[in-house]
């Protein structure tokens, strides 16, 4: 690693996301820049970092580093397909990059996975820029990829799936329809009548901002929403981070760790070469401290 220069020129600013307690921003130091691209939707800007090492930013914020990628993909895919006992079926909204794609492949009871990405460029930038993430995913059989709005998308889908991941940017730009009450009822209306879903919801610090309002949302239309709680290092976010798991007729918080480890051994291929899921994690993430609820 070489000498890390105080010329601000050298250094990446987060864009802020307006959020009361967010009253700080964070820098990273730009070894090298790799890519800078303006697409129809967003800005794309991969570029690496000593500490971080590859990072994603679109329209200026991080979209995940390489250092914390696997935590934020295998808590999104795993949690969410472990909670269905029978998952076939799968719905992806965003995540062109490919990192949940990559984990849901890892199941072999899957059989048919829809990706929704509204941006073409993001697939096939993340495949050439950084290959890590998608790890071959999209040349997966299983794979239907489609680029349109994933809000209009699951409005012509209904009662389709087992599983549904929204894996999308943050609620401003083109992922801004994605955090409203319409699209979680279309996503809810989606689901067959055991399905579940995961959301990609925001940070603990925003709870008042986003949090809450998703939930308020969501517990309307599921029988059961959770919260769960990850550390994403790379986020403006004090590294506690919120994903929402809501669920028509399984209960999160009643599925016991036997059962987990059963589905977690016997779906999952190579288990071992996670990085950060395991059946413990899952439930300890559903553990979360009354201050993150202010
Ligand atoms: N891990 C990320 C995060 O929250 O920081 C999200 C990853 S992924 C790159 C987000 C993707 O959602 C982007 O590729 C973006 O193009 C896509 N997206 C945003 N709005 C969308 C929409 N309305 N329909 C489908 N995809 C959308």
């Amino acid at each position: 690693m070489g000498k890390i220069s105080f010329d601000k020129n050298k250094w990446f600013v987060e864009t802020p996301f307006p959020g009361v307690r967010r009253c700080k921003r964070d820098l990273f130091f730009i070894e090298k820049e790799i890519l800078r691209k303006k697409t129809k939707f967003q800005e794309v800007f991969i570029f690496s970092t000593p500490g971080f090492k590859k990072i994603l930013a679109l329209d200026g914020i991080i979209q995940f580093s390489q250092l914390d990628e696997a935590i934020y993909h295998e808590t999104m895919a795993h949690t969410a397909l472990l909670t269905h006992p029978l998952p076939k079926k799968i719905l992806i909204i965003g995540g062109g990059d490919g990192g949940v794609l990559r984990e849901v492949c890892r199941h072999r009871i899957i059989e048919t996975i829809h990706m929704v990405e509204i941006d073409p460029e993001i697939p096939r930038l993340c495949q050439r820029y950084l290959p890590f993430v998608s790890g071959g995913a999209f040349q997966d059989k299983r794979v239907n990829l489609f680029f349109e709005d994933g809000a209009r998308f699951v409005k012509n889908n209904l009662g389709t799936y087992d599983v549904a991941m929204v894996d999308s940017t943050d609620p401003v730009g083109p992922g801004k329809v994605l955090f409203e009450f319409a699209f979680y009822r279309d996503v809810s209306k989606a689901l067959k009548k055991e399905g579940v879903a995961i959301f990609q919801a925001g940070p603990f610090l925003d709870f008042k901002n986003i949090l809450r309002d998703s939930l308020e949302h969501l517990r309307t239309l599921f029988k059961y929403v959770v919260l769960l709680r990850l550390p994403m290092p790379s986020y403006s976010c004090g590294c506690e981070y919120c994903f929402i798991l809501a669920s028509k007729i399984y209960n999160p918080q009643r599925i016991s760790l036997k059962t987990l480890n059963s589905r977690y051994n016997s779906r999952i291929k190579h288990p071992t070469s996670l990085k950060y899921y395991s059946p413990a994690i899952h439930l300890a993430s559903l553990v979360i401290p009354s201050l993150w609820l202010t």
